[in-house]
């Protein structure tokens, strides 16, 4: 029987796993690996450090959802993939190594957070983009008794060659991979400390490798500057973060931002495993370069979705699921399934939340694409969509069928 290979159990991985195992019923053993047993409901990770959730409400065990929808699973940590001869060496959790073949394969591992890359970051690195990172900072945060923080994101080492065969303003070079939760965060850290009764006893700067928020249209950018200047949120461009010290973090350039506690989104780069695999299957940060159906440009049977394909910018939940669909749509197609394939349209979606204030601002952009949609909006109905969401992603384990017409995240 045909087998499809799923790769990584997150947003892309396990939209490409579901829609393809829907789509291709009996006509194909759907198999998926992760590195770990447990995935996690990343975008609520912020509420876990504000300790309005706790992590296992996040959780969801693969290895009893995956077999519930008929698609096998495997923990592994995949090491490398041999394009040429269709097989995926992997590490298994006993530490022993194991080969896996397939058919076709889905690459769905995301990126790399490069906190190597960050000096000091084992010492003085907070962050929100692991269930661990988020309750190491919970900790922290209830013990902080007031001073500086700064909240930025590393510098993204996008890939430039080859490039994705798709039209060339779907594909921005951007500075960083992802500043929503860095912008989520800041509002969050008002609400955390206002309730708490120490808003004027902390000084929280926002600082960004490029312009901040980029990815947004000018008239975006402005209202954010606003929303920080009415709460005395500094906010510094053009820091690229290279350092964190016991009270201070510095960039490439030497700069330093008075900082006890430094918060961050780690540098993206590419996968290790992408990059140990086949070298004409990645480009040149280890992003896999892809066409519109999100088949790799180079080996017709991978597809890549989510964080790991080139195509994505920035790095975010809502592309990696429309990448899954499509992606699954198109192998379906080809094996003989009469269904429709999606056309990928990059649109910046997302909503960043304030629980302890009961609001959250829901975005919707695509003027970075030359695109004429911006929406920019603060709400309360705007935080019980993403209360919803987080249940909605709960309750389905991660097959979120119904996103394309519900979709707020
Ligand atoms: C704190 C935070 C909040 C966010 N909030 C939002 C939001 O509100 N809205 C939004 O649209 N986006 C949001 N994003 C972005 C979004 O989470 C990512 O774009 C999305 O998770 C990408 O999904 P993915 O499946 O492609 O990759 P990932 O989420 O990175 O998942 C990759 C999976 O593969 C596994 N894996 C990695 N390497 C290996 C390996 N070698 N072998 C086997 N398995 C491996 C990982 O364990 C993981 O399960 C947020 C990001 C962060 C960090």
């Amino acid at each position: 029987m045909t087998k499809v290979l799923v790769l990584g159990g997150r947003f892309g991985g396990l939209t490409a796993a579901y829609n393809a195992k829907r789509l291709l019923g009996s006509k194909a053993e759907v198999k998926l690996m992760n590195q770990d047993r447990f995935t996690y409901f990343r975008p609520a990770l912020p509420h876990v450090a504000i300790g309005v959730r706790d992590v296992e409400e996040l959780r969801i065990d693969l290895a009893s959802a995956m077999p519930e929808r008929g698609i096998s699973f495997a923990q592994g940590k995949v090491e490398k993939i041999d394009a040429e001869s269709r097989i995926v060496y992997y590490k298994k959790p006993d530490g022993g190594m194991g080969e896996e073949e397939y058919d076709y394969l889905m690459v769905g591992i995301g990126a790399h957070l490069g906190t190597e890359l960050i000096k000091g970051w084992d010492q003085f690195g907070y962050s929100v983009c692991e269930p661990e990172f988020a309750v190491k900072l919970r900790d922290r945060l209830k013990d902080f008794k007031g001073g500086h923080i700064t909240i930025g994101s590393g510098p993204f080492y996008q890939g430039k060659n080859p490039k994705p065969k798709v039209p060339e303003n779907f594909v921005p070079q951007a500075d960083s991979a992802c500043e929503g939760p860095v912008f989520e965060m800041s509002l969050m850290l008002h609400g955390y400390f206002t309730r708490k009764g120490m808003w004027d006893k902390v000084k929280i700067t926002v600082y960004s490798p490029g312009e901040y928020l980029s990815d947004l249209s000018p008239a975006s950018r402005k209202a954010v500057a606003e929303i920080y200047k009415g709460l005395g949120i500094e906010l510094v461009h053009n820091f690229r973060l290279k350092e964190l010290r016991e009270k201070e973090i510095v960039d490439e350039k030497g700069n330093k931002l008075e900082s006890d506690l430094s918060i961050l989104l780690p540098p993206y780069t590419g996968n290790p495993a992408l990059k140990a695999s086949t070298k004409d299957l990645v480009d040149d940060g280890g992003f896999i370069p892809t066409d519109l159906n999100m088949q790799s440009i180079k080996y017709d049977n991978i597809y890549a979705v989510g964080d790991s394909n080139a195509l994505t910018v920035p790095k975010l939940g809502y592309l990696a699921v429309q990448t899954g669909r499509i992606a699954a749509q198109h192998l379906a197609k080809r094996l003989g399934v009469n269904t429709k394939v999606e056309s990928y349209y990059p649109t910046i979606v997302c909503v960043a939340d304030n629980p302890l204030e009961g609001y959250a601002v829901s975005v919707k952009d695509d003027t970075w694409y030359g695109g004429q949609v911006s929406v920019a909006q603060p709400a309360a109905v705007n935080h019980l969509k993403k209360e919803l969401f987080t249940k909605y992603f709960m309750w389905t384990k991660g097959d979120m069928v119904l996103e394309k017409f519900l979709g707020s995240w």
